[in-house]
């Protein structure tokens, strides 16, 4: 089973030694002082991302979304809303009514994979076709509804309805796209088809969506957080502390919402001294290298695939499954995410997930109690680390904006489906901030397709 000298020596010095699976992997612990290190860091990341003369080299971009009105539970109609850059790409229609009450309608529609990594054209032509459908399938074709278009990739925007891409994430990679304004390639797109008309009121990441989804219904929501395919959070900033703020200052609110795009935080190396050979590994083999370190350590795009790199890595030394492999275990991106939540989800001295599990990938068989155990030492470790530094980055925004009671949206599937990422999170934010800060992490419902509605809402709300 080794195939190198290396892991031959690695096996029989950890025989000797006798270390555990869990000593064996403390550079996937992160500590409390790295915490507020990490914390620190990127808090300075997001300044130099907001100033004018730092911006371009921060690897925290902060981008402005230009939306400075939250909901007030005032908005009303009919609303049409895009999602696209999760596991789903979803159409919607929303009716927001009286008294915080809405109607929901909304289809998925599968993305192909080679329409993931095609031209750019190919998507946007997908995605009008889709648009079209919905709207016959609603019976919505020949009306002109306005539409919030939930995009959820670092942009750059120069109002409410200009988004240029800055770089595509996750999985997709689509020629002619970066650069360019996504609402112009959805309109071109929709006049080539010829038959629909919308009216695009509103572009949006998922994080605002999120936050603008919650906040219709908590006034006190100011932080909006995605773990999920990808991670991100955005925040409520002080126009005064936004030197790249370009829009007018007068008469406007006095703040706006920030994309704080930290998925790419340490993508100039500020976070090599927490990084492990497993997240040198994932991001070498990505479609997107040398970008996305943060997200790469937190994401469920990634979570399952670092389980399965420590496994192997575990089986080389000898440390678990008495050094035997399977075909499938060495096979990249067949460990998946939700095998961290489920395995975890067995009661403390319970192994039936585990065991589901590991039958599933051949090594049913060589599995011990103590390589279950083992087993799901890793995913703890793995899952804890990627909740921990949530929380260093949810700390950070709490830190920054002072606020003494806020509530924090959170949507994405790893925080919705792992059994304990969310008291993980209460627990180490609590550690992290300031103790005269009140916070709460409240689960959106939805957040990238009503919070899309409700922007484009809000910005349709006075005119
Ligand atoms: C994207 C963000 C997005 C996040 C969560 C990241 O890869 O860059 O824009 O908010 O994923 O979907
Ligand atoms: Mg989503």
């Amino acid at each position: 089973e080794y195939t190198d000298a290396n892991n031959k020596a690695a096996a029989s010095k950890n025989r000797r030694a006798k270390l555990t699976v869990r000593e064996r992997l403390q550079d996937l612990v992160l500590s409390t002082e790295q915490a507020l290190e990490i914390k620190n860091k990127l808090n300075h990341e997001i300044e130099r991302g907001l100033g004018k003369d730092t911006h371009a080299t921060s690897s925290v971009k902060c981008f402005i979304t230009y939306v400075q009105d939250l909901p007030n539970s005032k908005e009303r109609g009919k609303f049409l809303a895009l999602d696209l850059g999760g596991t789903n790409f979803r159409v919607l229609l929303i009716t927001l009514a009286e008294g915080a009450h809405f109607h929901m309608d909304s289809k998925i529609y599968a993305v192909p994979k080679d329409i993931m990594t095609g031209p750019g054209t190919g998507l946007f032509d997908h995605i009008a076709d889709c648009l079209a459908d919905f709207m016959k399938e609603y019976d919505v074709y020949k009306e002109k509804l306005p539409l919030g278009f939930t995009f959820s990739f670092p942009c750059v925007q120069e109002g409410l309805t200009k988004a240029r891409l800055s770089t595509w994430t996750k999985g997709f990679n689509c020629e002619g796209v970066e650069n360019n304004d996504v609402v112009k390639l959805l309109k071109e797109a929709i006049a080539r088809r010829g038959d629909i008309a919308i009216t695009v009121c509103a572009v949006l990441n998922d994080t605002t969506g999120t936050l603008m989804s919650s906040a219709w219904v908590k006034q006190n929501c100011r932080v909006g957080l995605i773990v999920g395919t990808g991670s991100n959070a955005c925040y409520v900033e002080k126009l005064e502390n936004v030197q790249l703020w370009d829009g007018p200052t007068e008469g406007v609110p006095d703040q706006v919402i920030i994309n704080t795009e930290w998925g790419a935080f340490g993508d100039n190396d500020v976070l090599e001294n927490i990084r492990t050979e497993y997240d040198r590994t994932i991001d070498r083999e990505s479609i997107n290298p040398g970008k996305q370190l943060f997200e790469k350590m937190i994401s469920g795009m990634y979570m399952g695939e670092l389980v399965r790199l420590v496994l192997v890595k575990l089986i080389r030394e000898g440390l678990i499954f008495g050094g035997k492999s399977s075909d499938m275990i060495q096979e990249k991106g067949r460990f998946y995410t939700k095998y961290v939540s489920e395995i975890e989800s067995d009661k403390q001295g319970e192994y039936h997930s585990c065991l589901q599990v590991l039958e599933e990938l051949g090594l049913g068989g060589v599995a011990t109690e103590t390589d279950m155990a083992d087993v799901r030492t890793v995913c703890e470790l793995v899952s804890r680390r990627a909740a921990h530094l949530t929380s260093a980055g949810v700390a950070c925004l709490l830190d920054r904006m002072g606020e003494k009671d806020v509530t924090v949206a959170v949507d994405g599937s790893v925080y919705r489906f792992h059994p304990h990422f969310h008291h993980l999170m209460m627990d180490k934010i609590s550690e992290l901030i300031d103790p005269s800060i009140k916070f709460d992490l409240m689960l959106s419902e939805d957040g990238s397709g009503r919070g899309a509605a409700l922007v484009a809402a809000v910005a349709c709300r006075d005119r």
